[in-house]
């Protein structure tokens, strides 16, 4: 079987679940672009865990981790079934401790997103959590051992955003603060020279850095969907740009 590619979403706000608006329509057409996944492992950022966590329900259920929006939102239900099998396989693979933990569900990173790409919801899917205390280096390696999945139809799915401190939202602002861009451009221009190295260690960039990734939370799933790359696959970057002043919505397919 051909590899999967991998992918990295910039979710932005949870409305994207239900608006029509450019950066929604770019996750519509990849539906059409990409194979359809034997099953989805989702890293989000918003399933942010002392230590790595992974759900093995059959049938997850859908949680609404977010506040103050309208209430359709809250009556989105992602349905796709859960893989215990999957869970398991993606356990055995990775060298550090995971614990399996149900508390959780599909959150606003993971549903918001497959909703929009795969509205019938008929492609099993799990998450995996994001370890609040693993460096960058510990991430990527995470993804280096979550490769295998691809050669069996998984499709790893990374959800957070590049460039995302909520301190520092204006909402009166249509596009991003310098630091904000100049982040999210040192990214892109190391992905695209397959720098990851210089991902990894995104501390280079400076003080943009620090103001783009306060805490790892939404920039910590890139670094799955790197480390899952062999090496010779095509990036495209779509969506590149920034709003409300320090969010960016860039997102990598590695195809
Ligand atoms: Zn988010």
């Amino acid at each position: 079987m051909e590899k999967m590619p991998t992918l990295f979403i910039g979710h932005g706000s949870p409305m994207n679940a239900i608006e029509d608006n450019k950066f929604v329509r770019e996750w519509q057409s990849l539906t059409e672009r990409l194979p359809k996944p034997k099953a989805i492992l989702s890293i989000s950022a918003h399933w942010y865990t002392n230590g790595t966590k992974i759900m093995d329900e059959e049938s997850p259920k859908t949680i609404y981790d977010m506040y103050g929006f309208p209430d359709e939102l809250y009556k989105i239900v992602y349905a796709a079934k859960g893989s215990p099998n999957l869970a398991k396989n993606t356990t055995k693979l990775i060298s550090r401790p995971v614990e399996t933990d149900n508390s959780w569900g599909y959150d606003h990173g993971t549903w918001s997103v497959l909703h929009r790409m795969y509205p019938n919801a008929d492609i099993p899917l799990i998450q995996l959590s994001v370890d609040k205390d693993a460096t960058m280096q510990e991430h990527y390696d995470i993804g280096r051992q979550l490769a295998k999945l691809r050669e069996e139809g998984v499709l790893i799915f990374g959800s957070g955003n590049v460039t995302h401190n909520l301190r520092k939202v204006n909402w009166k602002m249509k596009g991003g603060y310098d630091w904000a861009k100049d982040f999210d451009d040192y990214i892109i221009e190391n992905i695209k020279s397959a720098n990851y190295d210089n991902v990894i260690n995104y501390k280079k960039a400076g003080t943009a850095a620090d103001y783009a990734v306060p805490i790892s939370d939404h920039f910590a799933p890139l670094l799955y969907v790197l480390g899952a790359l062999e090496g010779s696959e095509k990036v495209s970057v779509f969506n590149d740009e920034c709003i409300l002043g320090s969010l960016s919505m860039t997102s990598y397919l590695f195809e």
